[in-house]
């Protein structure tokens, strides 16, 4: 039966960072792979190249000092001795904030979405400097993420970037500087990350697979528990289960690494396991889950009967759970995208009761009978789809979903 206890002593043995491509998340590969080894599967480790690259340098120095910056991945390297260059604030980069800005080193409000950053690079900006935080945060209790260029701004050419924190900015445009000098070397190659694969053969070979999915990377300076440590073992407890009461459909779990790093992971599943998709009937996707203060949501990205199904079931075993019909930014994306329907279930934190993408997505935040609970109502509902004499879910994508995921993945709009 299912064990929160035992769930928790796995979630505790992948407490530790593990980003995108590094030693560490190789590591929580090997400890998800033994464990499914000990359950009696056969797990395989799947490999994929990601990006990589090494900050060799990284500087602002404005009104005669240095400020606390990182570099953007990805983005490229200035000369050697910097760019100095005119400094201008364009907050939200509206076309009268860009008159001008050819060859400055401009910053922008927050995060560069894609539209935004199109904008830059149609400007012709040398440089960009974002920020992140709050003017109120205290410099050794919170830490200055890392950020990188993702591929959608690449194609659209490299402006080499800095992050800053919010205090920072906010005291750098007070100051009113005539110009900044920025510089970013770095060095950009190819990583290595992975999947872990494994397998149960159903009783009816002819009556399809369930996938089910959980990404086990992290962000950095982020244990990554409630992010995803959690879903994690959530699938193994319901592996363990299934190995032991054999269901008619076969299954096949995932753990997918590089899911923050925009879900490369499941990307490289499905582009690796095209032919077989054609024999998934259901995507099942943890991510986020075991939070003290929170509640319990499905969000199912099929045919609205699905959404119905869940509430239903709700209802009728007693488990407190909304359920909708709609995307979620995680690995069951990949797989709407390649027409299989999918359900990502997800125990968010209650406002302020749990973090994540930060140092504080700590253990101390969940506890086990919440784990516990979710796995439960999960297992009940994947043991009822695994054995159903006919497979309720259409092995469709309404339009709607479909909308949503290409805007999700930045596809040219239709004409
Ligand atoms: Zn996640």
């Amino acid at each position: 039966m299912v064990c929160g206890k035992r769930e928790f002593e796995l979630l505790n043995k992948i407490n530790f960072i593990r980003t995108c491509g590094t030693e560490e998340e190789k590591q929580a590969a090997q400890i998800l792979a033994e464990e499914a080894r000990a359950i009696g599967t056969e797990p395989v480790i799947e490999s994929f190249d990601v990006d990589r690259w090494d900050i060799k340098k990284v500087s602002l120095v404005a009104c005669g000092k240095e400020w606390e910056v990182t570099g953007y991945g990805m983005s490229g390297s200035t000369p050697e001795e910097g760019i100095t260059a005119p400094f201008a604030y364009i907050q939200d980069a509206t076309d009268v904030d860009l008159l001008n800005t050819k060859g400055k080193i401009v910053m922008v409000n927050g995060r560069v979405g894609d539209e935004l950053y199109k904008k830059l690079v149609k400007a012709g900006v040398a440089a960009f400097i974002t920020f992140e935080g709050n003017i109120v945060d205290k410099r050794e209790e919170t830490d200055l993420d890392t950020r990188n260029l993702r591929d959608w701004a690449i194609k659209e050419g490299k402006i080499p970037g800095v992050n800053m924190r919010t205090m920072d900015a906010h005291e750098l445009v007070k100051a009113k500087p005539e110009t900044v000098t920025l510089t970013l070397i770095q060095d950009e190659g190819l990583a290595t990350s992975q999947n872990v694969i494994a397998e149960i053969k159903g009783s009816d070979p002819e009556a399809g697979t369930i996938v089910f999915g959980a990404h086990y990377d992290s962000v950095p300076f982020s244990h990554g528990v409630y992010d995803n440590g959690a879903g994690s073992v959530i699938i193994m407890e319901l592996m363990r289960y299934f190995k032991e009461n054999q269901p008619k459909r076969s299954m096949k779990f995932c753990w997918y690494g590089s899911e923050e790093r925009g879900l490369l992971g499941s990307k490289a599943y499905v582009a690796t396991h095209k032919e077989e998709l054609k024999d998934v009937v259901l995507m099942v996707n943890v991510d986020v889950a075991g939070p003290v203060l929170g509640k319990d949501i499905a969000l199912c990205t099929s045919d609205d009967s699905l959404r119905v199904a869940v509430d239903y079931l709700s209802k009728e075993v007693g488990f407190a759970i909304t359920s909708k019909q709609d995307i979620y930014s995680s690995d069951s994306i990949p797989f709407a995208d390649n027409g299989v329907p999918g359900i990502n279930f997800c125990r968010f934190g209650a406002p302020g009761g749990a973090n994540i993408h930060n140092r504080h997505d700590i253990i101390d935040s969940l506890d086990w009978p919440n784990l516990e609970e979710t796995t439960k109502f999960i297992l009940t509902f994947s043991e009822r789809l695994a054995n159903s004499v006919v497979f309720p879910v259409p092995r469709e994508i309404p339009q709607n979903i479909v909308e949503k995921v290409d805007k999700y993945l930045k596809k040219p709009a239709k004409k």
